[in-house]
């Protein structure tokens, strides 16, 4: 198995083979997933420019501030570096190191404060995103990817499994996205990114975060967090019920996701396109009745971003292929009642199918 920095030198190199290809002058990017993944790097963004510069002869430059040099040195040994003190220009350093003709692309991400400083720093080109450059990469995961992906799912299956033994009832949203957030830390994620606890009437807001709401006995919970683990992204979702039985309608609803998720693995394999995944998981609820209450997409690529290519919707007939890595994530959400759903991260595998990398119970949970 090649070195992490082997295969992270390859990235550079396959990077710049797209700049060649597109008629590129350069890659400029900032911090962020595509610096992690390009320079095995990370830099939290701040007003002080860190810039890998990109060539399309596959030469990389880490443009630093002098305070950080060290961080780049140890963080990326094999990448040249070009520092700038607290009075120099750091967008003329940038574009001195700018020497091929063509586009600039740089950073999906990046603050508008560098880009157009960049753009009058190079005066006359085009730019563009980095991601028509890193998008193709970034989607096509290597075995070692898959591999921080597998382990940060499971990290979150272990939170998911804890916080069932945990009481809900008299408790607020908060104080169980604290546990939860606690759990992901306590089974190995190096960073907390987001956790959602809808309880009641807000498991309808797919998104509602935590709030003050005082989880009760009857409660249908929605639980959806994730995080980081050296750089990979967790992003896994189930619902439970608050006391010994669910009502009817709620077990139903719960069953009808169930089966929409299984769609949704089902039809993915090597060569479906994403928007097919969506349709079969899309079609499961409209059977059901329910389907104008399901009012997202079916799913996300997930990798160094929690969300990223390929989106799993209508319209995107690209087609997956092994090592690509998504969220199945179909929901129902009933205004002013309650809402369920049910999310897992999924790869395509060598063999063509779809493999679960999170592999948490999908049963309709009941808490205390
Ligand atoms: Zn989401
Ligand atoms: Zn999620
Ligand atoms: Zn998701």
């Amino acid at each position: 198995m090649p070195s992490e920095r082997a295969s992270i030198t390859e990235r550079r190199r396959r990077a710049a083979g797209k700049l060649r290809e597109r008629g590129f002058g350069a890659l400029l990017v900032s911090p962020g997933a595509d610096l992690f993944y390009l320079a095995g790097y990370q830099i939290f963004a701040s007003e002080r420019l860190t810039c890998l510069v990109l060539d399309p002869d596959a030469k990389a430059t880490i443009v630093c501030p002098e305070l950080e040099a060290r961080r780049a040195a140890v963080g990326a040994p094999d990448i040249a570096r070009a520092t700038w003190g607290e009075t120099d220009d750091p967008y003329a350093v940038v574009a001195s190191l700018v020497r091929a003709p063509g586009v600039i692309a740089v950073a999906d991400q990046m603050w508008a404060a560098f880009v157009l400083k960049l753009q009058a720093a190079l005066p006359g080109r085009d730019f563009a995103v980095a991601s028509d450059i890193t998008r193709g990469l970034r989607m096509r995961k290597d075995d070692a990817e898959v591999e921080a992906l597998r382990l940060v799912s499971e990290s979150a299956d272990r939170a998911y499994a804890r916080i069932l033994e945990r009481p809900f009832a008299g408790r607020t949203e908060r104080e169980i996205g604290a546990d939860l957030a606690d759990l992901l830390r306590a089974e190995g994620h190096d960073e907390v990114g987001f956790t959602i606890v809808a309880s009641g009437a807000n498991g309808a807001s797919p998104h509602h975060e935590i709030g003050d709401r005082r989880i009760a006995e009857g409660d249908t919970v929605v639980l959806d967090f994730g995080g980081g683990m050296r750089g990979y992204r967790s992003d896994i979702t189930r619902t439970v019920h608050v006391g010994p039985t669910a009502g009817r309608e709620e077990q139903k609803v719960h069953d009808v996701v169930r089966r929409a998720q299984e769609a949704g693995y089902a039809a993915a394999r090597k060569d479906a396109t994403a928007e097919s995944v969506d349709a079969a998981s899309r079609r499961v609820i409209d059977d059901a009745g329910y389907g104008e209450f399901f009012i997202h997409r079916t799913g996300h690529g997930i990798g160094l971003d929690g969300h990223e290519h390929p989106y799993l919707v209508r319209g995107n007939r690209e087609k997956l292929e092994p090592g690509m890595a998504f969220s199945i994530e179909p929901g129902i959400y009933l205004p002013g009642r309650f809402g369920v759903r049910i999310e897992d991260i999924a790869v395509i595998d060598t063999d063509g199918s779809a493999r679960p990398l999170n592999r948490a119970d999908h049963a309709f949970a009941t808490v205390a």
